[in-house]
């Protein structure tokens, strides 16, 4: 579908207030020409059309802001995952019109099948009287003999995917993502839309959406906002804070062994450190949505509120809570990184296809790279907690073959089909990943460039500040916002990181700020107690057996024709049942060959691997004995904590 114009005018005249201040700056402009005396008959006769067209505007408007879309959502039985949805529409002038129910939601760049859950459709005028229609694409219901009638449609969803984050509903709550639940058209996306639940009792219903005139009505200014708002309705555990003036909740639905109070208290350290980036909050409220459940995580933002969802008992040791906390930065973060400024080609979303950019590693990687700036500069998380979370990201870069075949624009590009697993991790990078990287590349050549004055955050505020919605930011934005910041032209650099493959020299950087990688604290790394023997397999668990779940481009394992999916049966003649085969492994020394008997669909085969060698120990980051003055410094200006000294 063709993004509307209709979409930019009501942005920009997006309510009646808007038209009056059009109005009194004109009458201000009429009288200081008076003033002026400078022919102020030939402005008059200017003004007087500016004010003809305003008023043109004024009744497209305020039309606009009574009609609206009335969508009635019905969980009765919610045991069996469905709910009846009814809508209905204005009166439109038009002989037929295409109801769509969008084919990706927002957060996800990737297509779903959405559509898939509706059945039982059917249209009606305002009179009961059956509308014929017919599906004209999977998401797309046409409806005929429409010209002067109110359309009113109905039809049922099942909903029973949790870990999707677009509709479950279960005997103890719903989530409802409303791209997965509620049609629109072109003509009603711009409307506002007033939705109302009926649910079981005792249910309580949250949502970013503001409330209408019950505990289950809410009101969305049009489409888009009703897509960015899920529901959670449900029993839930429900938590309020204020600050500057602006309300939080957090709502908790499913048992499991957080401590809601510390959530609460964390939570708000979150909040009031991203305005130390954007200045201000794009938002009067915000709710946090957790799921504690049982095969689901994953989390997405949304407009003013996320959802955030975790295994149950996944919330209460350090490593467990930090997964959290780091994931609520995350999400808080796109509040302003994509849901307040995002790059061209994803502006207006587009609902029915792909909306390419090559910029989208800077809307999931710098985000990923910025939540931590929350977390430092919060004290949520240490310095040392930090530069384990790096040394876990450069150890999971350096196994990633990918890089050398993908650059960061191109994965960008080509999100909406992605793939993971052994193919993903060999041939292609991933947005978040090396996003966060060149998101790091970036930070230390601004503070570099700067004496330390401006930093990547600044870059961050100006694609808040210049390029809000409904504005967009294309890669010339970017790159002009950078010569802004630091007075150097960043071409040269743009082609060789985000358009090329271009290495990074972790050592060099991590210097700066008085930091050094090593695999074993103070050991020698060449003797043999620091090393173990490597295939390059990784397996996973299989009722079949040891199945290989991917092999590292030019590894021994690659080397030696082994691939994803070979079930290994044996090492040396000796049966192999451990899914973990690095166990096996410790019996054998690098330059060590190997004989492995797999199955290959079925086929018993045999392959030699000569095994070489690996660190035993993770890889760390560490502060330099003697970091001097400037080291710290960089250190202090980059993470917003002291430098941690050497222990
Ligand atoms: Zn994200």
């Amino acid at each position: 579908m063709k993004k509307s114009n209709f979409y930019y005018l009501t942005e920009t005249f997006h309510s009646i207030e808007h038209f009056f201040i059009v109005k009194i700056t004109l009458s201000r402009i009429y009288t200081n020409v008076k003033i002026m005396g400078k022919r102020p008959h030939l402005f008059y006769g200017k003004i007087k059309l500016t004010i003809a067209i305003s008023l043109f505007f004024f009744q497209l408007i305020t039309a606009h802001a009574f009609a609206h879309v009335n969508v009635s959502i019905n969980i009765a039985k919610p045991e069996h995952h469905l709910a009846n949805v009814q809508l209905d529409f204005e009166q439109v002038a038009i002989e037929k019109v295409n109801f769509y129910l969008p084919s990706w939601r927002t957060g996800k760049y990737q297509t779903l099948n959405l559509a898939n859950g509706i059945r039982e459709f059917t249209a009606r005028d305002s009179q009961g009287n059956i509308l014929n229609w017919h599906k004209i694409d999977k998401d797309t219901w046409q409806v005929t003999g429409t010209k002067n009638k109110k359309i009113h449609l109905s039809y049922q969803v099942y909903a029973n995917e949790l870990a999707k984050r677009t509709r479950h509903i279960d005997d103890s709550h719903a989530f409802l993502d409303s791209s997965a639940v509620v049609m629109y058209s072109k003509e009603s996306r711009y409307l506002k839309h007033v939705v109302q639940l009926t649910v079981p009792k005792a249910w309580r219903s949250f949502s970013g959406l503001a409330s209408g005139e019950n505990n289950h009505q809410f009101i969305a200014k049009n489409y888009d906002q009703l897509v960015d708002s899920p529901i959670e309705t449900g029993i839930n555990e429900h938590h309020k804070f204020r600050h500057e003036e602006r309300d939080y909740e957090l709502v908790i639905w499913g048992e499991g062994n957080y401590d809601s109070s510390k959530m609460l208290k964390d939570l708000q350290v979150l909040v009031k450190q991203s305005k130390h980036i954007w200045q201000d909050y794009p938002f009067k409220r915000y709710v946090f949505m957790v799921h504690a459940t049982s095969g689901a995580k994953g989390a997405t933002e949304h407009v003013n509120s996320t959802i955030i969802q975790r295994l149950r008992f996944k919330f209460s040791s350090r490593k467990d809570y930090l997964g959290f906390i780091t994931t609520a930065a995350h999400e808080f973060v796109h509040t302003w990184n994509v849901k307040q400024y995002r790059p061209q080609g994803v502006v207006p979303y587009d609902y029915q296809q792909e909306n390419y950019s090559n910029l989208l590693w800077l809307v999931e990687g710098s985000t990923s790279y910025l939540q931590y700036q929350l977390l430092l500069r919060g004290n949520l998380m240490t310095a040392d907690e930090f530069l384990s979370a790096l040394a876990k990201r450069i150890t999971a870069h350096i196994h990633k073959p990918g890089q050398a075949s993908q650059s960061v624009a191109q994965a960008s590009f080509d999100a909406w089909i992605s793939e993971g697993g052994d193919y993903g991790n060999n041939h292609s990078v991933n947005i978040y990943s090396e996003g966060f990287f060149a998101s790091w590349l970036l930070d230390f050549s601004i503070l570099d460039k700067t004496a330390l004055a401006k930093s990547y955050r600044n870059v961050h505020n100006q694609l808040y500040q210049q390029h809000r919605l409904p504005l967009s930011y294309n890669e010339d934005d970017v790159q002009g916002i950078l010569k802004h910041t630091t007075g150097e032209n960043y071409q040269d650099w743009w082609q060789k990181n985000i358009h090329g493959t271009a290495k990074t020299d972790f050592g060099p950087l991590l210097a700066k700020a008085g930091l050094e990688m090593s695999y074993a604290k103070g050991e020698d790394t060449k003797s043999n107690e620091s090393l173990k023997a490597w295939t390059g397999i990784k397996t996973r668990n299989s009722a079949h057996g040891v199945t290989i779940s991917s092999v590292e481009k030019n590894s021994p394992a690659w080397q030696a024709g082994l691939t994803m999916d070979d079930i290994i049966v044996a090492v040396n003649g000796l049966r192999i049942v451990d899914k973990d085969l690095s166990n096996r492994l410790t019996d054998f020394k690098a330059q060590q060959t190997i004989t492995v008997t797999f199955f290959r669909r079925d086929k018993l085969k045999m392959a030699n691997v000569k095994l070489v060698a690996i660190a035993k120990n993770k890889l760390k980051i560490t502060p330099i004995a003697k970091a001097s003055v400037e080291q710290k410094a960089f250190f202090k200006a980059w993470t917003g904590v002291n430098f941690p000294e050497k222990k």
